[in-house]
């Protein structure tokens, strides 16, 4: 029997090689590798000659070997009824952790404003302090479920994803499993085929797996607003811990005063302003990035609960290709 073998020092990752011939993949840098042992079906042989001679570098040998046919082809349904096995990211990877929790508090600092600050139009300022801390409860506090929201979306976006939803991407847990068990479906129906002798018929979406749809995130999201409004609130200390961030500033100007008894006067005449210290409301961004992490801690299961449905659905996926093959060979 014929085996390729690739010197992956040589290949200059043309993508010559791989179009043609089934057992070679590319791999994220472009070059090639073998799938599976490299054992070439006798009718493939003459193919994957001209294939290596094609190739620029000289990068593709095929060589003849004694092969044990019939104890390769038992050794090869063994390997195939193996379990599944499966090595998802750590929890670290994609656990909204409190450490973080800065980090998304100054993604979100200064995206509100409040109108009327440093407008003049208060006699006292009592009068001022109560219209800014009235100012800061509707137009800052009240934002806070629409800022949860926005810390959650950057959560998702920076490190559930990849466990989350399906991307063609490096580094994407999903799709990475989808091409290791390609990968080894190729390499098992081309060994099959070598060992056997005989052409397999498959499926024309033998090599395709249907567990790519994005649940978790439409569930998420669905979910994730109404959480939100009822969570957010229990874990969000009151409004009036951050009326400390309401200060009030002072102007004068002269006035004629008339006075019944003689002579008009000028004399001054305070007005007050309401201003919000940006520095402590940094601090109620970061009590909104703490609380969306309080009530958010069940993430972490929503993950885990997403990948282990991800883990059980394909590995149904794959004994039924499995099983279907072994019926072939
Ligand atoms: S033809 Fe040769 S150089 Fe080109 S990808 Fe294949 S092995 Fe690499």
């Amino acid at each position: 029997m014929y085996k390729l073998k690739v010197n992956r020092n040589e290949c200059i990752a043309c993508g010559m090689c791989a179009l043609e011939c089934k057992i070679l993949q590319e791999d994220s840098s472009g070059k090639v590798e073998v799938v599976g042992e490299g054992i070439i079906a006798d009718s493939e042989v003459g193919k994957v000659r001209n294939i290596v001679e094609l190739c620029p570098t000289s990068a593709l040998t095929l060589t003849e070997e004694f092969v044990n046919a019939a104890a390769k082809l038992t050794e090869l349904k063994e390997k195939m009824q193996k379990p599944l096995t499966f090595t998802p990211p750590s929890a670290d990877e994609y656990d909204f952790r409190l450490e973080d929790k800065d980090e998304y508090a100054e993604a979100i600092t200064g995206s509100l404003s409040v109108s009327g600050e440093y407008e003049y139009d208060y006699s006292s300022s009592s009068s001022a302090e109560s219209a800014g801390k009235a100012a800061f409860r509707d137009e800052i506090y009240s934002q806070a479920e629409a800022l949860a929201q926005q810390v959650i979306v950057m959560y998702e976006q920076r490190r559930l994803n990849k466990v989350a939803r399906y991307a063609e991407t490096n580094g994407n847990y999903k799709y990475g499993v989808h091409q290791r068990l390609i990968k080894d479906l190729r390499s098992f129906v081309n060994e099959s085929e070598s060992y056997t002798g005989k052409k397999i018929s498959l499926p024309s979406d033998f090599f395709t797996f249907r567990t790519r749809d994005t649940d978790y995130i439409n569930e998420r999201q669905d979910h994730s607003n109404d959480w939100l409004a009822g969570r957010i609130k229990e874990h969000l200390k009151p409004a009036s811990e951050f009326y400390t961030c309401v200060r009030t500033d002072r102007t004068y100007e002269y006035v004629t005063v008339s006075h019944w008894f003689g002579d008009d006067t000028r004399e001054k005449k305070y007005s007050y302003a309401y201003y919000i210290k940006p520095d402590s409301v940094a601090r109620f961004y970061r009590d909104v990035a703490r609380a969306t992490w309080k009530a958010g801690k069940y993430t972490k299961q929503f993950c885990e609960r997403e990948l282990e449905r991800f883990h059980k659905e394909i590995a149904q996926e794959w004994n039924e290709k499995i099983s279907y093959l072994l019926r072939q060979i």
